[in-house]
């Protein structure tokens, strides 16, 4: 009976190799730009394409004027500070990032375009400064919660 066991399990081991293997060698096709396109290269190529337009969204400059004053501090090259909406600290424009308070999610099919676009695209109200540490923690709470979920 253990032999049985043993036996099968092996046969069991096998077998999810053979079929890691197999799965392996699939290739994507590519459906997509003359077939030289994946799904997902060409859903990532829109979404880097919508992020460039949001450069030029008047809401993310003006969220980041709403919170910024004048710098006292001691780098003469440094005109203004920034306020972090979570932990309320003020930052150089570097270390700051417009974050979307709702994240605008992943975009993978065409049923993400219209939510994505309408996240991405947001008024004032939607946007909230944040310092790299504080936006740092709140991208790796997504991923985690994420990956949760699945
Ligand atoms: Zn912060």
């Amino acid at each position: 009976m253990q032999k049985k066991i043993g036996l099968l399990q092996n046969n069991l081991c096998i077998f999810a190799k053979k079929l890691i293997m197999a799965k392996r060698k699939t290739k994507v096709i590519k459906t997509r730009n003359n077939a030289t396109m994946t799904e997902s290269q060409f859903w990532g190529f829109i979404r880097s394409a919508l992020r460039m337009k949001s450069r030029w969204w008047k809401p993310i400059s003006l969220c980041k004027a709403n919170g910024k004053r004048a710098y006292k501090g001691a780098n003469k090259r440094q005109k203004f500070e920034y306020q972090c909406a979570e932990c309320k600290g003020w930052f150089p424009d570097k270390q700051i990032a417009v974050d979307h308070i709702i994240p605008c999610g992943a975009l993978s099919c065409a049923d993400d375009l219209p939510g994505f676009v309408e996240r991405l695209f947001i008024e004032v109200d939607g946007l909230q400064i944040l310092c790299d540490t504080c936006h740092n923690k709140k991208t790796n709470l997504e991923r985690t919660t994420k990956i949760k979920k699945i």
